[in-house]
């Protein structure tokens, strides 16, 4: 059966920067996502680790974001360094063709580079809680043009303490926009923020093993 990236209404620069990764066929949480996502619902995704989440919310959020826009317009929220740093590669490997340029605002670094980083043009910010609330705290971040945002590994957020910082992060979003939630597991404390954030949420949840 063809899973290919076709069966999505995307634009050439997206087919194109995938083709260029070797993404033929689309993983089953990547089908089931990604047609939801273009058409602005909130999604919580329950998926394996390894099954393809980063795409499944990168690929939408490329396709939807506008190169001409001076301000952030999306957000996505990681539990670690090394995951925002790994999805921000994907996000600019997935924009490439769209000259998308994404940020990293991640702890344990200096926060000067960062806030060149973010004096410039950033159509998408990746980053770890703390330092993301750092930023907005500063005023060095502004988020009120951000439509798109992603909990990326939101258990392993919440297992790491870092509940107050990401409702602090939400409140600070404009309501108009898409939410969308990945986990490897849906503990009640996962739920309970999805409703408080969420537009009424659908649960996607994979069935096939990758
Ligand atoms: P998860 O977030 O679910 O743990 P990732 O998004 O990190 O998974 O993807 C796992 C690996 O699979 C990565 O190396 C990624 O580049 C690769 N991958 C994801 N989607 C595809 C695809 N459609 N075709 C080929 N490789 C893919
Ligand atoms: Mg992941």
């Amino acid at each position: 059966m063809s899973n290919t990236f076709e069966q999505f209404q995307l634009s050439g620069e997206i087919r194109e920067a995938l083709a260029g990764m070797k993404y033929e066929q689309a993983t089953e949480v990547q089908s089931l996502v990604i047609p939801r996502l273009l058409e602005g619902s909130d999604v919580i995704v329950k998926a394996k680790t390894g099954s393809g989440k980063t795409a499944a919310f990168a690929v939408p959020m490329c396709e939807k974001a506008v190169w001409e826009e001076n301000k952030p317009q999306a957000l996505v929220l990681t539990p670690t360094r090394e995951l925002a740093m790994q999805v921000k590669e994907d996000i600019q490997n997935i924009g490439r063709f769209k000259r998308l340029k994404a940020a990293l605002l991640v702890g344990q670094q200096p926060a000067a580079p960062q806030r060149v980083e973010l004096n410039q043009k950033v159509h998408i910010v990746t980053g770890t809680p703390g330092r993301v609330l750092d930023h907005i705290e500063k005023g060095t971040l502004n988020l009120e043009n951000v439509k798109y945002v992603v909990l990326d590994e939101a258990d392993e957020m919440l297992n790491m303490g870092f509940i107050d910082q990401v409702e602090h992060i939400l409140a600070e979003v404009p309501k108009e926009r898409i939410t969308s939630l990945f986990s490897a597991t849906l503990p009640q404390k996962v739920i309970k923020l999805s409703e408080k954030y969420m537009n009424e949420p659908e649960i996607i949840e994979t069935v096939l093993e990758e």
